[in-house]
């Protein structure tokens, strides 16, 4: 059995909300951080060139994915005092900072492709919708929304309220995950996430997720009920993310493209301003229009679903964050051409396990000089050998199935 860890949630917070933005940055080892949104992971061709020319004069030269098909920045120079004002204001130009006060309720997932409904339309509606209520200024940076356009891929991404459309023109609505059994028609699919939102923002105490606060969740299903019809809830399919390699449309052929351990660079960026259309999703992938396959592989992009090493993910590790017991991003590099394609591993510096999958993975987490797989301790030379389970020890094997 795998271990697919949730996040161990108190009921009550006890720290402030310190989740980095663009204008808060992160003071990590390798330099401030900045987190930058793209609501539902969407981007044009100027946002992706100023995207590029921000990694290049303000960080590392690189832009890093997160899990919520957010960017981030790493590598700013601590020294420079006015480094969160000049970024803001690039972005801010490209439209990639629409309202500072929103600037950290940055977390909206929505299906990169259209199923029974398009929830790309919808998501740039939400986002708007969001930042002109100035209530909902003060949502924690760990709240998250999504838009599912019926295929279920971001609707299992545990989102505290998610809209799944259940056919061309309605959806159900999601607490946590769970169906709620309230019906909303797409039509108003941007304000029942709305409401849904403020009503957790004005009943959530020191809660952050949904999942926290029973009395949030009671209240934002109570304040929904009086507006949609309910039918039994219903229990629906997992579904994996959007798939890697060509991918038919009727809009045009589109193109699944993982990038290795999430990291985009600038070259990479501009690359993609070229397209007919680009994607961030929260799987490290890109759902890209109008560029042959074999442009994007040259740049360094894997479009063969079958490459190695497309299930490994890593944080940021040592050196870029001082908590990492281990460079997890240099081993994980060492996964990227070995590992099996469907072997989905996430390798993390510490029990944080920042940027973890929401499916189901194998919990890699540096320790003592090695590894925990799964909770049982390897030596990091071993690491290759206990994922590919030819590891003779025995150890590497405890808790699988
Ligand atoms: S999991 Fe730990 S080591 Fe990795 S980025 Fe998060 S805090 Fe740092």
């Amino acid at each position: 059995v795998r271990v697919w860890f949730s996040d161990v949630m108190p009921s009550e917070r006890v720290r402030p909300d310190a989740c980095p933005g663009v204008l808060a940055l992160h003071e990590a080892a390798d330099g401030l951080l900045a987190r930058i949104r793209l609501p539902g992971g969407m981007v044009n061709p100027e946002q992706l060139r100023t995207l590029a020319d921000c990694a290049e004069q303000f960080g590392d030269g690189f832009m890093h994915l997160t899990s919520r098909g957010n960017l981030q920045l790493r590598g700013l120079d601590r020294d420079d005092p006015l480094p969160a004002e000049r970024l803001g204001q690039r972005l801010s130009a490209a439209g990639l900072l629409p309202s500072p006060a929103h600037e950290r309720v940055r977390n909206f997932l929505a299906s990169p492709l259209p199923g029974l409904a398009d929830a790309r339309r919808l998501v740039l509606d939400l986002d708007r919708a969001v930042c002109a209520r100035p209530d909902l200024a003060a949502l924690p940076g760990r709240f998250l929304l999504a838009l599912d356009s019926g295929r279920g891929d971001v609707a299992t991404e545990g989102a505290d309220v998610c809209w799944r459309a259940v056919s061309a023109d309605s959806g159900a609505l999601l607490l946590d995950g769970d169906d709620t059994g309230l019906r909303v028609p797409l039509a108003r699919a941007v304000d029942a996430l709305v409401l849904a939102a403020a009503t957790f923002a004005e009943a959530r105490g020191q809660a952050w997720r949904v999942r926290e606060s029973p009395t949030a969740r009671h209240r934002i299903h109570d304040v929904l009920a009086a507006e949609f019809p309910r039918v039994p809830p219903v229990r629906f399919p997992r579904a994996g993310p959007v798939p890697v390699g060509p991918i038919p449309s009727p809009s045009g052929p589109l193109v699944g493209a993982a990038v290795p351990l999430g990291t985009l660079t600038a070259a990479q960026l501009r690359l993609l301003a070229g397209a007919r259309s680009v994607a961030i999703t929260p799987w490290r992938t890109c759902v890209v229009g109008g560029i042959e396959p074999q442009r994007l592989t040259a740049a360094g992009l894997v479009v063969d679903p079958a490459a190695p090493g497309l299930g490994v993910s890593a944080c940021a590790g040592r050196p870029g964050c001082a908590r990492s017991a281990a460079d997890v991003r240099a081993d994980a590099r060492e996964l990227l051409s070995r590992l099996p394609a469907d072997t989905r591993v996430h390798l993390a510096g510490c029990e944080r396990r920042c940027g973890r999958p929401g499916a189901e993975h194998v919990d890699v987490v540096a320790q003592d000089g090695g590894y925990g797989v799964d909770g049982a301790w390897v030596p990091a030379e071993r690491l290759l050998r206990s994922l590919t389970h030819q590891d003779d020890s025995g150890q590497s094997d405890e808790g699988e199935g």
